[in-house]
């Protein structure tokens, strides 16, 4: 149940949010079952929303959505954060790459989270794209098939 597993992620990340006053707002438009390893789906779905998060400034929102189509699930975790320049974005899914590291220095990652995010989803025969705004904000998007 994908809007329950989304959920149990705001809960498990609601102290890191309200450290920073970010508010958290989930949305769905339906039940979402999906077949997934839940373990794996629950570790994508914290690495999105912790980016989120991390880049994120103090008071914005970041938004998670969950979409039934006629043949695609959609999950979406979308922040107002510092975003990333287009240059950076084909590099992002690379193990230990982090955009800036002078800049994200204080969120101290270590780079994995997205390339772990990216090798889950391929498993799942899912995929995931990245849309955004260097100084407005990120969108990632999972495309599960309805079969
Ligand atoms: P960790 O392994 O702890 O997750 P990390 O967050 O640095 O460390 P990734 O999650 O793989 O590593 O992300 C890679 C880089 O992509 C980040 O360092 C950051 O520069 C950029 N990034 C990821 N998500 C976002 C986002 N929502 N907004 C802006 N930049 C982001
Ligand atoms: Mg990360």
């Amino acid at each position: 149940d994908l809007n329950q597993l989304v959920d149990e992620v705001c809960l498990l990340l609601s102290q890191k949010a309200n450290k920073k006053s970010i508010h958290l707002e989930t949305q769905h438009n339906g039940e979402v079952v999906l077949q997934a390893d839940l373990n794996r789906m629950k570790q994508v779905i914290m690495n999105l929303v912790a980016n989120a998060i991390n880049y994120s400034p103090e008071g914005s929102r970041v938004e998670i959505s969950v979409q039934a189509n006629p043949d695609s699930y959609k999950l979406r975790v979308r922040d107002n954060g510092i975003g990333i320049a287009e240059k950076e974005v084909s590099r992002i899914f690379e193990r230990f790459y982090r955009v800036d590291k002078a800049r994200s220095r204080n969120s101290g990652g270590t780079g994995l989270g997205l390339a772990i995010v990216k090798h889950i989803i391929d498993l799942h025969h899912a995929t995931i794209d990245v849309d955004s705004v260097e100084g407005k904000g990120t969108t990632f998007t999972i495309t599960f098939p309805r079969v």
